[in-house]
């Protein structure tokens, strides 16, 4: 049977986190009653005149120098051309021969791909290049209700990149991963929000399929009304499958548009390409072509730290393994908790392992981010210190952590009230030890005929007679002295 390889390229359209528009001063705000803010330039009325958002400008830059793109010295604005309910005049500003940037690649990570995935990725450290970045206007957004539409231009106008991948996506997993990296280096940058629910970061999906060993694509189908990220993945799946089947059957394919319908798992055919659109493009008469140098000279200067240069800063900086920096450095605010934390530990390793463990599962239970975290950052440090000091033992600390964090009370503070000192008095031990020896003669004979495991248990009864507070490992040091 004839195996199949897929090949898939993503357009991405991420909108500017900008307070106003592309062209216009209105307001940029996700969720604001329906046509409040528009003016006559985002609502395309005649003789209105576009003027350009230098924050836009910046922000593409700094998209182009995070991503490695080419930046050429001038891109200038086009027009293309085509009528729409949700674009009314007749054109949309964007750029077609002289994009803001070229080239550049998302370089996929382990821990970008799905999680049941991490196991098995088939090309290690792979680069998705992209062909461009450009710079465009978002159109307003319909609503289909019962009988009528409506149209809200609120979203009219607001600065908008798409960034076009080459077709180097070999796997639904693989599309997952590059659109985790690129939503993730949009945060980082503070480029956009790239929200998917909220339609600041949405993707076209461009997926064929062909015989392993031909060279020449095959005929590229486009999915529409992805959402979400495991909604490109799970598209995906369903249809590369669906396309070698027809193909197995002696079938082509047209190159069409089908709709993802995420409820009931599977693409349906919208419409057909029937010619390739002429959307007779020319410059935009009312906007001057842009001289790039100051806007990237700006950009450069807001460069952030790049997640993988976070991640090797973590691993020499604080002595965590490769997969705990990835963990810690995937969400910038969390790098931000672990570092301040961490900042003046000793054993910054430990404060790692209780955000890994503890914080996010109390995080993950309570539903809440680290931005609504109860435990300041500087507070979880202190309460390790207190634990690597001495002064009370893990499992006490584990009872400090859970009264912090459903109380916001500071360590130290829940110590002394709740009278956790751990009891590191060799004296007051050696006394319990006594106790324990005297109450236990079995045990004790079993440790002395040679059955280690004894001792634990012994060790487990000096705890309990301590009420937990006893200091473990000094209580285990007591009691091997005593049974010699
Ligand atoms: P169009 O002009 O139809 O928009 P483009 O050449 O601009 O097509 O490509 C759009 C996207 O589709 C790009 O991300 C590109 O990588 C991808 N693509 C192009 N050809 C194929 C193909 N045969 N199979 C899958 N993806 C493809
Ligand atoms: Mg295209
Ligand atoms: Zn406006």
């Amino acid at each position: 049977m004839t195996e199949y390889l897929a090949t898939i390229g993503l357009e991405v359209h991420v909108q500017l986190r900008t307070r106003s528009k592309m062209f216009c001063s209105c307001a940029v705000e996700f969720g604001a009653e329906p046509n409040t803010h528009v003016c006559p330039v985002c609502l395309g009325l005649p003789g209105a005149l576009p003027v350009m958002n230098e924050e836009a400008l910046r922000l593409t830059a700094l998209a182009g120098l995070m991503l490695g793109c080419e930046i050429g010295p001038v891109c200038k604005f086009d027009r293309k051309n085509y009528f729409y309910p949700d674009m009314p005049k007749n054109y949309q500003i964007s750029q077609y021969d002289l994009p803001f940037c070229l080239g550049g690649a998302v370089p996929l990570h382990d821990l970008s791909y799905p999680k049941d995935a991490q196991k098995m990725i088939a090309t290690k450290d792979k680069k998705i290049r992209l062909v461009r970045i450009h710079l465009e206007e978002d159109v307003a957004k319909s609503f289909h209700m019962e009988t009528v539409s409506g149209i809200d231009f609120n979203r009219a106008g607001t600065p908008l990149l798409e960034i076009v991948s080459e077709p180097d996506i070999a796997s639904p997993e693989e599309a997952f991963a590059y659109l985790t990296v690129l939503q993730q280096l949009m945060i980082y940058g503070g480029i956009s929000d790239a929200d998917m629910e909220k339609g600041q970061m949405r993707c076209d999906v461009n997926v064929s399929v062909r015989p392993v060993g031909t060279e020449k694509f095959g005929t590229k189908i486009e999915l529409k009304n992805l959402n979400s990220i495991s909604g490109v993945r799970r598209g995906l799946a369903f249809e590369i499958p669906r396309q070698i089947e027809i193909l197995r059957a002696g079938g082509t394919l047209d190159q069409e548009t089908r709709r993802w319908d995420d409820v009931r798992g599977e693409t349906t055919l919208m419409r057909i390409k029937e010619s390739a659109h002429d959307y007779r493009y020319f410059p935009d008469p009312d906007l001057l072509p842009v001289r790039t140098a100051p806007l990237v000279a700006a950009a450069r200067a807001r460069q952030p730290e790049l997640p993988w240069e976070k991640r090797a800063r973590f691993v020499a900086d604080f002595g965590v393994s490769e997969y705990d920096a990835s963990v810690l450095s995937d969400d910038l605010e969390m790098a931000a908790y672990f570092e301040t934390a961490a900042k003046g530990a000793r054993k910054p390793k430990n404060v790692a392992n209780w955000i890994l463990n503890d914080l996010q599962s109390a995080l993950a239970t309570a539903s809440l981010g680290i931005r609504d975290c109860p435990i300041r950052p500087e507070g979880l440090d202190e309460l390790v210190h207190l634990i690597d000091s001495g002064v009370i033992n893990s499992r006490q600390g584990k009872e400090v952590f859970a009264e912090m964090f459903s109380t916001g009370k500071a360590a130290a503070g829940i110590v002394e009230e709740k009278g956790l000192r751990q009891v590191s008095d060799a004296g007051a031990i050696e006394a319990l030890a006594d106790e324990v020896l005297a109450a236990n003669p079995g045990p004790v004979a079993d440790y002395k005929s040679g059955k280690a495991s004894a001792l634990n248990f012994l060790k487990g009864q000096l705890m309990k007679l301590s009420k937990g507070k006893a200091n473990p490992s000094l209580a285990g040091e007591i009691l091997e002295k005593k049974l010699q």
